[in-house]
């Protein structure tokens, strides 16, 4: 059994340069790799296997040879190894979350350790579900038992982002597997290692093939594994440019995708709000802690007029007290952005709100100061008012941490405003009078929508939006039953 390396450097020294096919460690058939950044310092910190079409056959061969004997397995059997899947990452929870805090840049403290821990709870809580893969009875006539049953789809290829990696993996992985399926996944470039290395974890109890991982570039390796002929059901979690790529790519094949993209996602706070409880609502919400690189970031908080200036005030007071500085330093609240791309699309809508007559930008925290991380990619957090919502900023998705405040004066303005956008992905209203909340859970339009709290995803909680945020739920067990499971029609005459 390999044992937890809480050296984030040294491990991923080990794991470059590799994919996962069949149980083994392979470099890319082509030879060649692409360096992965250590984005708090600007250096590689490691490189990664440039998969392409050559690897996606070997990778779909060995899952689909491995699929076979996996769906012949009892539900229940399937279950058990995949909850063992989960315990075997809950002893490695310090190292998968140093490795991601390394890769990432997001704070291991606050984000990262916390990815690793619930990485390992959907594994435990998909196992557990197994015994639910059931069909039903139809009472279709007397003479006949009429049924329904479910079987796996056969491989499914998983493209996956970078902010939260594993736990978006997992929400792919674990389902797929506990219902039969093999899983070819292909990483994203800014984070592959933190991915292979659960991969590689859980080959140990998983048969060989039967979850093989690629690396590369998105077009090169991603391209040829939503188009392979084998690959049964495409789940991709990235953005809306993207996921139309991938469902072109799946109505080619006409197989089933699920697809996971952005947001915009709109707080409400109404007047009578317990403005104290929102500020932290807005603060967890708009995953400053995470650079504000979520599709749920709750990037456009709507304020009733009467509270507008006093909310900027104390949710600045709020994030200035937050530390920015090395993601693997415990200290530290607030990592940095990703990769050099989302640096700079972060400038690029800063700059667009500056020059807007009226907009006020106000820029929290304060960037380390430390030499070593000079050229890291720290930005700090924005709290941006003084616009519409009609603004290029209010309308698409940053990804970084800038968080849009519009004042409102009725309850229908602001869901007016909370509705007016092409995403539909979560929303949430705070209030202190129980039919305007109703009113609101209501009139929302959103997949995951909350009253007074603003929790993160977590597994049991059906997630996915609606519009240009995507099409299916995730991390619930309908997700497992929809997304990764046919249902046959049996109908035995008893006449
Ligand atoms: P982001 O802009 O946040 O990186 P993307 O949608 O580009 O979001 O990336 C999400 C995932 O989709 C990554 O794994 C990426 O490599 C992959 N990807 C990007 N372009 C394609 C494509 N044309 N075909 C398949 N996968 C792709």
């Amino acid at each position: 059994m390999l044992v937890p390396n809480i050296d984030p450097h040294a491990l991923a020294a080990e794991l470059s340069g590799y994919h996962l096919i069949d149980g083994a460690l392979v470099p890319a058939s082509s030879g060649e790799r692409f360096n992965v950044l250590n984005p708090a310092t600007g250096d590689p910190m490691g490189y990664a296997a440039a998969g392409d079409a050559a690897d996606v056959e070997v990778a779909v061969e060995s899952a689909s040879r491995a699929q076979k004997v996996w769906a012949a397995k009892t539900a229940r059997e399937r279950g058990k190894l995949v909850a063992e899947c989960g315990r075997l990452l809950e002893q490695h929870v310090e190292e998968l979350g140093r490795l991601v805090a390394l890769e990432s840049g997001k704070a291991l403290r606050t984000e990262s350790r916390v990815e690793a821990s619930v990485l390992a709870d959907a594994f435990i809580y998909f196992g557990g579900l197994a015994s639910e893969l059931k069909g039903e009875t139809i009472p279709y006539n007397n003479t006949s038992m009429t049924m329904t049953v479910r079987e796996p789809v056969g491989v499914v290829g998983a493209i996956i982002p970078w902010n939260v990696p594993m736990y978006l993996m997992a929400l792919k992985v674990a389902p797929a597997l506990v219902a039969g399926n093999a899983v070819v996944v292909k990483s994203a470039e800014e984070a592959p290692l933190c991915c292979l290395r659960v991969c590689q974890l859980l080959n140990q109890i998983l048969p060989p093939g039967l979850f093989n991982i690629l690396s590369g570039d998105g077009p090169t390796c991603g391209g040829p594994l939503a188009a392979h002929k084998d690959i049964a059901k495409i789940t991709f979690t990235g953005s809306v440019e993207t996921g139309r790529i991938i469902h072109r790519a799946a109505a080619e094949k006409l197989v089933p995708v699920t697809l996971e993209l952005g947001g915009k996602s709109p707080m409400v706070i109404m007047g009578d709000a317990d403005l104290e409880r929102a500020v932290d609502g807005a603060v967890t919400g708009m995953r400053f802690t995470r650079q504000g690189q979520s599709c749920t970031a709750a990037s456009r908080i709507l304020v009733h007029r009467s509270l507008h200036d006093e909310f900027i005030e104390r949710l600045s007071a709020r994030v200035d007290a937050m530390r920015i500085g090395d993601p693997l330093d415990e200290a530290t609240d607030i990592g940095t952005i990703v990769s050099p791309n989302q640096f700079e699309r972060v400038a690029y809508y800063l700059e667009k709100a500056r020059e807007t007559a009226g907009a006020n930008i106000r820029e929290c925290s304060a960037l380390p100061t430390d030499p070593k991380l000079s050229k890291g990619l720290f930005v700090r957090p924005v709290i941006l008012s003084g616009v519409t919502n009609q603004h290029q900023v209010c309308q698409e998705e940053i990804f970084g941490p800038v968080t849009c405040v519009i004042p409102f004066d009725t309850y229908e303005e602001a869901i007016h405003i909370a509705n007016d956008t092409e995403y539909a992905l979560a929303a949430t209203i705070w209030t202190r009078d129980l039919s305007t909340a109703m009113r609101g859970v209501n009139e929302l339009h959103a997949g995951f929508v909350q009253v007074n709290q603003n929790v993160v995803v977590q597994p049991m909680l059906p997630y996915g939006g609606f519009k240009s945020s995507g099409i299916g739920k995730e991390a619930s067990l309908d997700s497992m039953l929809e997304h990764f499971t046919h249902r046959k029609t049996v109908i035995i005459n008893m006449g």
